[in-house]
């Protein structure tokens, strides 16, 4: 089995280098990388751009690029990308899915259906379709957040603390705490915001014990 732990020694797969930290364990890894194709607090998007999604969506194995109906495919993925984000804001306390959040995953589950497949090795899975649609890609998704609900690495996939970044990251710490897809950067923005907010309302007037004031002679 494949580890984030293990990954990180790797040479990250193509459709997932735009992550640069706290990796979920495949297949787990392509629901993040695909949630995190947009960049809230950058403003960058993968699938802004046609070509750029078409060649994206191949990369990742979830729509062949020379298949038709692409715009409407771009929809349905961008519509998709925001209901999956939003099912991994469950994790960290967001509301439940809206029914606008939850139709570009029901269009998803009409049109692939998953067959149970039996290997030769005795083996049960379940699959989607190889036809290269993107239904199918997407439903695959779906088949990864499954498992992972099943085996309790779910949980660990989590939404930036930040309301501006709302990135998705894999907490592998031992609390399951992690709140912020990067201390440096949305940690200490929040901490310092409500820091000040405090300070605006008074509460906190004194440095703490034994701190010099900073910026003090
Ligand atoms: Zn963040």
């Amino acid at each position: 089995m494949i580890t984030a732990a293990s990954l990180s020694g790797m040479t990250l797969p193509s459709w997932a280098s735009h992550l640069e930290s706290k990796l979920a364990p495949p297949p787990l890894l392509l629901v993040q990388a695909f949630v995190d194709t947009l960049d809230l607090d950058l403003h960058t998007d993968v699938l802004a751009h046609a070509d750029e999604a078409r060649a994206w969506l191949a990369d990742a194995g979830l729509r062949d690029a020379d298949r038709t109906g692409f715009d409407a495919d771009l929809r349905l993925a961008r519509a998709a990308r925001e209901s999956l984000r939003a099912l991994i804001g469950r994790n960290t306390g967001g509301p439940p899915l809206t029914e606008a959040e939850l139709r570009p995953l029901e269009q998803v589950t009409s049109q692939a259906a998953p067959r149970l497949r039996v290997a030769a090795d005795g083996g049960v899975g379940l699959g989607t379709g190889g036809a290269g649609r993107l239904a199918d890609g997407l439903a695959g998704l779906l088949l990864a957040v499954r498992d992972a609900q099943a085996d309790g690495s779910w949980e660990r996939l989590r939404l930036c603390g930040n309301p501006d970044c709302r990135w998705a990251f894999y907490d592998g710490s031992r609390g399951r705490q992690g709140a912020w897809c990067e201390m440096a950067s949305c940690g200490n923005r929040i901490k310092n915001r409500s820091l000040r907010a405090r300070r605006a309302q008074g509460i906190i007037q004194r440095q703490p014990h034994g701190a010099s004031p900073a910026g003090g002679p």
